[in-house]
């Protein structure tokens, strides 16, 4: 298929192993489609345990000779790295929007937001200090030095095909490990074409590798394997309990960026206008399909009927349509069983009492499409409350007190985002400190950046991407302690 890219190199049907292409997978091929026309964009190898195994064998030498690089060299291939990733911009958005679907300005905007996480560990890289402790004994000396863990292994989820790749392995390369990627089957080539710029930037053979294949295949090698001393798995609650389990073997240092249940809860003092700006950022990016998306509204009594007003005015607006084609700001989901979650949530709800303030069935539009929806009415008795949505549906609940609108919001035993809007002072930093949540968007709908620790408690998970701590999660600590080594000579 001609997907018309400046570079054609880019979209490699082949996975990236000990520095070299591998287009036979022992255990055949994968196919990949376009979500928005169900049509076959490629296929990818499906590797099997032999071949999982010595691309670990490979990693683990990569590791040995990339830990003893100078920070300075592996700092600059990081940023050679990132520089390559603006340079092919444009093409890689392109082959995200072809086999994740979603619109081709937000891909050309994770793109960005991928490459700052390798820039931000860039610089991080030179920052991996030590503490040295006063001993208790006057001849002795105690140092506690940060050291990389090791082979470090990632399985990465289809909403975010760069981002959640780039911010994994860029903090374990810049800590002076190697890494393996198993990205999701359903959007393989946009990591194949990080790796073919990791190969352009110089990273040396076995140090960053993309492996496809069967996930129970790959995830059992991975976690059995007693070279491998790190995962980090972003993706379903599901999926990362079982891969706990699967880890327990062997102890290996894990992070989960799970899944999440955030409210938005607005408050009568809120800026209405802000509140509805925030809303359309936080939830119908990705046609709602992100971890941290707001899947219960909670508004206060004064300002509900307003709030759902405005926000059906500004979603009414919202053209939905091909990822390619322009200003369209909800696509397809990533296939029909996405699209049928959302009309479960939907007829669900409605079955509880939910009333229609904009939209249509799921199911509807062609080509997985779904076009925004608002519900009022929202219960705790619903689906909705229980579980993510992952579509363009804004289900609504109407709140009276303050402790109210907090207790609602802290009503999940998931724990990633958060976000609320109010203008008193007081009540933000209140309910800014009650709200039980990794992160907390006060009067913001964007929270996430390479700059601050990303990472959810609870049944979200545990483990930060980002920030000073992202590195940390790639490190472990060596104290010495230093006696006396004699007399001078
Ligand atoms: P998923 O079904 O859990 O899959 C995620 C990854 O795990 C994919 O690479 C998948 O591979 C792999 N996988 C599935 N079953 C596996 C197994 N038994 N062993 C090893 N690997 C396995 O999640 P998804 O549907 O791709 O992503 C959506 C979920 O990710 C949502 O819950 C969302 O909230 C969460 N998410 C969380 C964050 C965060 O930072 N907290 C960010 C983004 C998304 P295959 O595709 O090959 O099956």
């Amino acid at each position: 298929m001609d997907i018309a890219l400046q570079d054609s190199r880019l979209f490699r049907q082949a996975c990236y192993s000990n520095g070299e292409w591998v287009s036979d997978g022992n255990a055949g091929s994968i196919e990949v489609v376009n979500p928005a026309t169900d049509e076959v964009i490629g296929r990818v190898p499906s590797l099997d345990e032999g071949q999982v195994s010595a691309s670990i064998a490979a990693a683990a030498e990569g590791f040995a000779s990339w830990r003893k690089m100078s920070v300075a060299d592996r700092s600059a291939c990081l940023r050679r790295w990132f520089e390559l990733m603006h340079e092919h911009k444009e093409d890689l958005a392109r082959i995200m929007t072809l086999e994740q679907g979603k619109p081709i300005s937000e891909s050309l905007g994770e793109i960005d937001y991928a490459a700052s996480y390798i820039e931000w560990f860039t610089e991080e890289a030179k920052r991996g200090y030590g503490e040295v402790i006063p001993a208790v004994k006057a001849n002795q000396r105690i140092v506690v030095r940060p050291e990389p863990v090791g082979v470090s292994v990632a399985i990465t989820p289809w909403n975010f095909p760069a981002a959640m790749i780039t911010r994994k392995a860029a903090a374990a390369l810049a800590a002076g490990c190697s890494m393996l990627v198993k990205p999701s089957s359903l959007t393989p080539f946009s990591a194949l074409a990080l790796a073919e710029l990791g190969e352009r930037a110089g990273l040396p053979a076995g140090v960053f590798s993309v492996l496809t294949g069967s996930s129970s295949v790959i995830g059992e090698v991975f976690t059995q394997s007693t070279t491998v001393k790190k995962l980090s798995f972003t993706g379903s609650t599901e999926v990362g309990r079982k891969l706990m389990a699967m880890c327990a073997d062997n102890l290996h240092k894990l992070s989960l960026e799970l899944g999440g249940n955030a409210p938005f809860v607005v408050f009568d003092d809120a800026d209405l206008d802000l509140a509805v700006k925030g809303a359309l950022a936080a939830k119908f990016r990705n046609t709602g399909q992100t971890c941290i998306c707001p899947n219960r509204f909670l508004v206060q009594a004064g300002v509900h009927d307003a709030f759902v007003d405005k926000l059906s005015a500004a979603l009414s607006e919202f053209k939905v349509g091909d990822g390619f084609a322009e200003d369209v700001k909800q696509t397809s989901l990533i296939n029909a069983d996405a699209v049928k979650k959302v009309q479960r949530h939907y007829d669900d709800a409605l079955e509880h009492g939910a009333k229609v303030v904009l939209g249509e069935r799921p199911g509807a539009l062609a080509n997985n499409r779904v076009a925004p929806i608002v519900l009022t009415g929202l219960t705790a008795d619903m689906q909705i409350w229980q579980e993510e949505t992952f579509g363009p549906l804004a289900p609504v609940m109407k709140f009276d007190s303050e402790q109210e609108g907090i207790d609602a919001a802290n009503d999940t035993p998931f724990g990633l985002a958060a976000y609320f809007y109010a203008s008193n002072n007081d009540r933000v930093w209140r309910v800014s400190e009650a709200l039980q949540a990794g992160m907390v968007g006060a009067n913001e709908g964007g929270i996430s950046n390479a700059m601050a620790p990303f990472g959810g408690i609870d049944q979200s998970g545990f483990g930060r991407e980002g920030g000073r701590q992202g590195m940390a999660e790639y490190q472990q600590l060596k104290y010495v302690c230093f006696g006396e080594s004699g007399p001078t000579m």
